[in-house]
């Protein structure tokens, strides 16, 4: 593998992982996948790809997959990301995201490998002080997914100081839609996130959505989100990958349309693209859910030059189009 267009896809064979991998194939990168399948599935990574599958927590697992690799730089996907599995499980969170990261970093030390991509969060905010959200913005996550990649960033703030690694934290906001190829999208079980749980009302997978509260401080009283389409957060990694290249510092930036969109309006954009009614129920808020999250994503336009290429409409029939097929082609 070149030391320069060879890039090692941790958490490669999960939803936004395998997009990446799709993307640096179309951009004449040559990705290498390391996944321990836990969440991730085989058939998302094509065949030409290498899968090593591995779990960051064994550390001779990852060693000798990047000693073998020898790729130019680390993209990290890999995490448990459920916002009430954290609450509930926080354990898990601390060792599935920091400490499987932080023997990542040993890894990548010893074997002299200098740049590094991290999936981070807008819920690392937490409960936001102005809306849209700026990446200096104070940091006070509501939940313990937030504060697990909350404590990666501190972690890679203090490893690019004291070495010459560098890194890009990208914040993503919410990562939704799936990919025009059609053969890549959400496969999530147990499936939690809003839209794929919607479609599935559609399809009579599920009886009715519930929706998690509906007295937040929003003008609907359901929580306000800003969802990006997968394709375009892959744009983002790729931008971020060619801004270490040349030689950028490290840097973080929040990924979001930039537009906030509350439960209620999803369920209404859904029906008008698919042209189902879809059965809802009131339900009690989910804990650790902050009322609103919106992304300032001037950053990101600014200095890594992303343009999102993908609206609601083109999330929700990408995404709608996926999950029609998604267990057709297992
Ligand atoms: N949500 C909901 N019903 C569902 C799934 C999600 O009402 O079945 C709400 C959830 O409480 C949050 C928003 O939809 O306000 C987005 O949740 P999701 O889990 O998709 O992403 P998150 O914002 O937690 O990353």
């Amino acid at each position: 593998m070149g030391r320069e267009s060879g890039v090692m896809v941790i958490g490669g064979a999960g939803y936004i992982g395998s997009t990446m991998v799709q993307k640096l194939i179309d951009e004449k990168y040559q990705p290498v996948v390391f996944d321990n399948l836990s969440m991730g599935h085989r058939r998302l990574v094509p065949k030409n790809v290498p899968l090593v599958k591995g779990d960051l927590r064994n550390y001779k697992d990852i060693l000798s997959a990047l000693k073998k690799y020898k790729p130019g730089a680390v993209i990290h996907f890999a995490a448990a990301s459920l916002v009430g599995e954290s609450m509930t499980n926080p354990l898990k969170y601390y060792d599935n995201n920091v400490v499987a990261c932080v023997q990542l970093l040993k890894a990548m030390k010893e074997t002299k490998i200098k740049k590094f991509i991290f999936s981070s969060t807008a819920a690392t905010f937490g409960e936001p002080k102005r809306i849209p959200i700026q990446e200096d913005d104070n940091k006070c996550p509501t939940n313990t997914y937030g504060q697990s990649k909350l404590m990666i960033e501190t972690i890679l703030k203090d490893e690019a100081r004291s070495t010459d690694t560098r890194y890009v934290a990208l914040r993503y906001f919410n990562a939704c839609g799936a990919h025009p190829n059609g053969r890549i999208g959400e496969l999530h079980d147990p499936e939690t996130h809003l839209i794929p749980n919607i479609l599935k009302v559609l399809t009579g997978e599920k009886k009715e959505l519930q929706i998690f509260g509906d007295d937040y401080d929003t003008p609907d009283g359901t929580c306000v989100r800003d969802y990006v389409h997968v394709e375009d957060l892959a744009d983002a990694h790729l931008l971020a990958l060619e801004a270490l290249n040349r030689g950028m510092k490290s840097d973080a930036f929040n990924l979001g349309s930039g537009s906030g969109y509350s439960v209620m309006e999803i369920v209404r954009e859904v029906e008008k693209v698919t042209g189902k009614k879809v059965k809802v129920k009131m339900s009690p808020r989910r804990p650790g859910d902050p009322a609103k999250l919106v992304a300032s994503s001037d950053k990101a336009r600014r200095v890594l030059g992303w343009k999102i290429k993908h609206g609601l409409e083109s999330i929700i029939r990408t995404a709608w189009e996926w999950e029609k097929i998604k267990n057709k082609s297992k």
